[in-house]
């Protein structure tokens, strides 16, 4: 069987996976990274795209460690989204350059003070009822404007993929990676399986997880303690028809109680995406009755939203990240470097950059090695970025008055 050595074998192209590929190569490593699905398949391509300084972590007027990590990050991917710094996002699309965020009650005039007070880099102005964006007048909490800004997770993916697709190979969906240990419990190499059924080993100085859920079972292939991971289920809502872009959290104390981002389907047309405390209580709760609360919830939090031409459907995805004691979500990326295996999860998209350091330190503590070896794989196919939920979802649903409201 043919082999091929390289600095880092990457396993998993979301967004982690794809990043630390064009680090590496910056830095004139040799790097291979290998997809069983389609790029971003599970988190990143459902993710909401929100670029977060840290805000949403402090509603209760206190710098938690999950804003702390956050803070510097908003700055770090502004340089990237402008092309001035590495990697070169500037053919990744910025959905909005800002975020509105407002209350349902009287307290929310202090989200305004937080941020500044906590010494985040981005600190909520206040929106005057008169300039406030026709969907939220009427609402009865007040409205702060927040730069944060919100990027098409589809464009990153293929931006990342598009400068680096000599490095990236599609591997066949079962058993497409082979993990071989030596007598010492280390990983010895990984045989790769094409869809096709060709065959390479590769020998690699480090073998990186970044394949998001997939992360479990391929540190038990390998040896290690899948418990290391614990997943955070989300039921997603999407709602579209007649629909303006808006981008928007709304709270009612330290909870989100809806986060709305607006994406694009194929066809051009708008879709929200509704996520935050609706999304988590919605893992108990069925499509239907979901659909029916999501309907709710916006009504009140937007009472002149119009609703009338929608249709909804929802769709359930699991966070992956490292373990904690609680199951609640970690503060910062984790990652757990055994032998010569790196199993990396972000936590948050945003946290990227941040994981991404802390790997390439690593990797790149070892000679660099000749790049010329991946030409072995120049004939395996490259994989496709995964379809976003709204261009996936065959079933939209359409309710009437009478429905919605025997439903609610
Ligand atoms: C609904 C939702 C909304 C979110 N919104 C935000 C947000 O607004 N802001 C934010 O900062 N974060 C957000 N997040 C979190 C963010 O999406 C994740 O932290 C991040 O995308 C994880 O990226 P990843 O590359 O580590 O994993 P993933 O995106 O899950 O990618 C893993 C990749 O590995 C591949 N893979 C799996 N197993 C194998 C295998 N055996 N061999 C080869 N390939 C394999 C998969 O097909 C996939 O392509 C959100 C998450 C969700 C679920």
């Amino acid at each position: 069987m043919e082999k091929v050595h390289v600095n880092a074998l990457i396993i998993g192209g979301g967004a982690t996976g794809l990043w630390l590929l064009d680090q590496l190569r910056h830095e004139g490593r040799s790097a291979l990274l290998v997809e069983s699905k389609s790029l971003g398949t599970g988190q990143t391509i459902a993710a909401q795209g929100i670029l977060h300084s840290g805000l949403k972590y402090s509603l209760q007027g206190l710098l938690t460690a999950s804003a702390r990590e956050a803070r510097e990050m908003p700055a770090i991917w502004r340089k990237c989204l402008e092309g001035n710094s590495l990697p070169n996002l500037s053919q990744t699309d910025i959905r909005s350059q800002s975020f509105y965020l407002w209350g349902t009650n009287s307290a929310s005039s202090k989200l305004g003070m937080w941020g500044a007070r906590l010494g985040l880099q981005v600190t909520p102005q206040a929106v005057s009822p008169h300039n406030a964006p026709a969907l939220l007048k009427g609402c009865s909490g007040s409205i702060f404007s927040v730069a944060e800004q919100v990027i098409s997770c589809e464009s990153l993916l293929a931006n990342l993929a598009e400068t680096n697709q000599k490095q990236i190979v599609q591997v066949a969906e079962d058993q497409g990676t082979e993990i071989r240990l030596g007598s010492d419990g280390r990983v010895q190499s990984i045989v790769l399986n094409s869809p096709d059924g060709q065959q390479v080993e590769v020998i690699a100085d480090w073998n990186v997880f970044s394949a998001g859920k997939g992360n479990a079972p391929l540190r038990a292939a390998a040896g290690l303690d899948s418990r290391k991971q614990q997943t955070r289920p989300l039921h997603m809502v999407m709602v579209r028809g007649g629909l303006p872009e808006f981008y928007g959290h709304c709270v009612d104390g330290a909870t989100t109680r809806v986060s709305i981002t607006s994406a694009k389907r194929s066809d051009g047309e708008v879709v929200w995406q509704v996520g935050g405390k609706i999304a988590e209580d919605g893992v108990s709760i069925d499509r239907d009755d979901l659909i029916a609360l999501a309907r709710t919830e916006l009504l009140e939090t937007m009472p002149r939203l119009s609703l009338e031409d929608a249709s909804w459907a929802t769709y359930r995805v699991d966070r992956a990240e490292g373990i904690t004691m609680t199951g609640g979500r970690p503060d910062s990326f984790r990652i757990e470097k055994e032998g010569n295996v790196l199993t990396a999860w972000p936590t948050k998209l945003v946290l990227v950059p941040q994981l991404i350091r802390g790997l390439s330190n690593t990797v790149g503590s070892v000679p660099a090695r000749d790049t010329e070896e991946l030409d072995k794989l120049a004939s395996w196919a490259r994989p496709a970025v995964a379809k976003a939920p709204w261009d996936r979802e065959q079933a939209w649903t359409s309710l009437t008055l009478s429905q919605s409201t025997a439903a609610a």
